[in-house]
């Protein structure tokens, strides 16, 4: 996602430490004391503008949610609709997913959501897609027993990467959809900001996949 730099955002994330973490090392195993209540906790790889993790924290109060966002501009977009709004069961971090087993115990994470992860298209990339084996590892390591992922793309290539990447891993396909707004109503699908603007293109897919114990 490119954003124009937003000259307020440190300053913004500064201000806000009971919010964000830009260090969040410091919260593994800790992060229920983040929150008001200590529930179930999901989390999300590459939140962006946080349309559908701030969307889910509002339709499920009965679960705890972390944002994890590598780009200063774009998590303080976040964060902004936070101060704004404040939601008791979501915590942002600024940070790179790549190193979610340093951010949380094994077993600390109930599921993890991808939407529309970056592609990557290039062979020479494909250790960079937040699907190949290594990320997976590290997801199966945070994740509990049977941990689930949820996936959502409109890249053809990146979806069928990672098919192949969780199936040679050995997840377990609960569901897969090839064309998600043909089936199912927004009642029943949290859209993200890349999935309003590129589903009137092309099929959206999503992928729900489950950890071997
Ligand atoms: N999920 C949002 C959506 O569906 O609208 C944003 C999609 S955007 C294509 C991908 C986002 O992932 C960008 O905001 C990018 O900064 C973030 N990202 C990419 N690699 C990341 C990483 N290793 N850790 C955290 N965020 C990452």
């Amino acid at each position: 996602m490119r954003v124009r730099n937003k000259p307020w955002a440190p300053k913004l994330i500064a201000a806000h430490p009971e919010l964000i973490t830009e260090d969040p090392t410091q919260l593994k195993g800790q992060w229920q004391s983040r929150f008001e209540k200590a529930q179930p906790l999901q989390i999300e790889v590459g939140s962006g503008k946080g349309q559908f993790i701030i969307n889910m924290a509002k339709r499920h109060p009965e679960i705890n949610y972390v944002a994890i966002e590598i780009q200063t501009s774009v998590i303080a977009v976040i964060l902004k609709k936070l101060v704004e709004e404040p939601l008791p069961n979501l915590q942002l971090a600024h940070a790179d997913g790549q190193a979610v087993t340093a951010f949380f115990e094994p077993h600390e994470v109930d599921r993890l959501y991808l939407n529309f992860s970056d592609p990557w298209p290039k062979a020479r990339h494909e250790k960079r897609r937040l699907t190949y084996k290594s990320f997976l590892q590290s997801y199966q390591e945070v994740l509990k027993p049977n941990g689930q992922i949820e996936f959502k793309t409109d890249n053809r290539g990146l979806f069928e990467f990672s098919l192949t990447s969780m199936n040679n891993y050995g997840l377990h396909f609960e569901q897969v959809w090839l064309d998600l707004h043909a089936v199912v109503t927004p009642e029943e699908n949290v859209e993200t900001e890349y999935e309003q603007k590129f589903s009137a293109k092309g099929p959206i897919y999503k992928i729900i996949a489950t950890f071997p114990a």
